[in-house]
């Protein structure tokens, strides 16, 4: 089979900044869901995440900047 050498651009992988883009910030916002696991935000470009349970948020990295979260 004549194929090509298939060696397309693949954008994957950590630090590409694809692949983390999807519904970002599109939580269920209905006012009574704050708290459950609350946030993290970035102190440094104020990027917020949702905090997940069993995970501090001073170790979990923003995923935009690279900064360590703090709480939210
Ligand atoms: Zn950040």
């Amino acid at each position: 089979m004549p194929r090509g050498d298939g060696s397309g651009p693949r954008g994957e992988g950590p630090g590409t900044g694809r692949g983390l883009g999807q519904g970002g910030g599109r939580a269920r916002m209905g006012g009574a869901g704050f708290g459950v696991g609350g946030e993290c935000v970035c102190p440094n470009c104020g990027h917020r995440i949702a905090h997940q349970a069993g995970t501090p948020c001073n170790q979990i990295k923003c995923p935009k900047c690279g900064t360590l979260m703090a709480r939210g």
